[in-house]
């Protein structure tokens, strides 16, 4: 910090476990040494201290940057803001840089530094994975009728290694979960979040609708990304594991993976098992690419929530006067799907998504955790589901 301060340049005439000694880089007699004292000691003690630099010591510097100035010290410095928020933008952490020691500092080291914080704070990277079934034993161990299921592939770069499991996906639900769906609307929410960190993959994500329309969380996976496969083994794990209840509306995006899942009889979730319904407020915004309007698209959700006939066809008609392409591609997606009048009483009055959305924004911050700390915080936010809502009966009891 002191050379990089000063725009000084040392060079290191010895680093190991028990000395490091540093020496101006123009030989002006600056030089620093310090010993660890002990096996134990964290430390080191400055034990020579030649100083300061010859007044004509001063390092003209070519470029807007400093040497010393790498992504460790760059690290350290942003710890406590990386702890804050895990999501922090690389570009803030270069400002602070600039703002701090004014150099400028590329986006490449930036990037590392806010790697290294998060390896320091969250654990890193490998060993999280390679923790992960450990965690996962302990978890199902201390709370009773967690599941947890694991896929994994065979094939590694196109090769049959049968001696090595590597890891693929894993699906997890607390017990409390389900049976506490018992107790629930028959309505699953599901939707998929991407994450960010250094292995990329998908959370998928289920949740209920408890009987005071609040959020329910039911189950999580971990998937390599969405596609027909992970949505099938997700939906297969939940009909499997967690309910196999009759009549069940599931409401989702119109991603593919996921209607192919619904329609393979072979999961379980085919009609009269399970009614297919999207989210009013996915179509509207993929309503976005036909037309630019607002008003047609706010015409069309208004059309949605229609519960007579006659009012659903007057905004049929008024998007068919708008736009005939609108129109026409709105007819071609199944009528119960999306409007409330066709609807047969399957959504129970839920319309979209948004439910699922505020849990999963909780979970945020963790698309940029190691998958460990990303399982902890499921089962933290799900514990502190089931507190909030003990402690709100035993008031209202009182
Ligand atoms: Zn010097």
């Amino acid at each position: 910090m002191y050379s990089i301060q000063r725009n000084q340049f040392y060079t290191i005439v010895t680093s190991n476990e028990s000395v490091l000694h540093l020496r101006c880089k123009k030989k002006c007699g600056w030089s620093l040494r310090g010993t660890r004292t002990s096996e134990h000691s964290r430390g080191f003690t400055i034990v020579t201290y030649k100083c300061p630099h010859r007044e004509n010591c001063v390092t003209e510097l070519l470029s807007n940057d400093h040497p010393h100035l790498d992504s460790s010290i760059i690290s350290e410095f942003v710890k406590s803001f990386v702890q804050k928020d895990p999501t922090l933008k690389v570009e803030f952490i270069q400002e602070l840089i600039s703002k701090q020691f004014h150099f400028e500092v590329p986006y490449k080291r930036a990037w590392y530094a806010k790697d290294k914080a998060i390896t320091q704070i969250f654990g890193d990277w490998e060993s999280s994975y390679s923790r992960l079934p450990q965690f996962m034993q302990a978890l199902q161990q201390s709370n009773q009728g967690t599941v947890v299921i694991w896929k994994h592939k065979a094939l590694v770069e196109g090769r049959y290694t049968s001696n090595m499991e590597v890891f693929e996906r894993v699906f997890w639900e607390f017990g409390p979960c389900i049976d506490g769906f018992k107790h629930c609307m028959p309505v699953i929410c599901i939707d998929g979040t991407h994450l960010y960190g250094k292995y990329k993959g998908t959370l998928l994500v289920a949740t209920g609708v408890d009987g005071n329309f609040q959020v329910f969380p039911l189950a999580f996976a971990l998937v390599e990304g969405e596609n027909i496969s992970s949505w099938s083994w997700f939906m297969s794990c939940l009909r499997d594991r967690v309910t196999q209840r009759d009549g069940l509306c599931v409401i989702s995006d119109r991603h593919a993976g996921i209607i192919a899942a619904m329609n393979d009889p072979n999961i379980g979730f085919t009609q009269p098992r399970a009614y297919h319904r999207f989210c009013v407020r996915h179509l509207a915004s993929n309503l976005k690419s036909h037309v630019r309007s607002t008003i047609t698209r706010d015409t069309f959700k208004a059309a949605a929530y229609q519960r007579q006939e006659r009012k659903l066809q007057a905004d049929l008609f008024s998007i068919g006067q708008a736009c005939t392409k609108l129109l026409q591609y709105i007819a071609q997606v199944p009528f119960p799907t999306w409007s409330l009048f066709h609807d047969g009483g399957r959504r129970h009055g839920i319309c979209t998504t948004n439910f699922s959305e505020t849990f999963n924004n909780v979970l945020k911050g963790a698309r940029f955790m190691p998958v460990m700390s990303l399982v902890e915080l499921t089962f933290h936010k799900v514990n502190r589901y089931f507190t909030l809502r003990r402690e709100s009966a035993e008031t209202r009891a009182e």
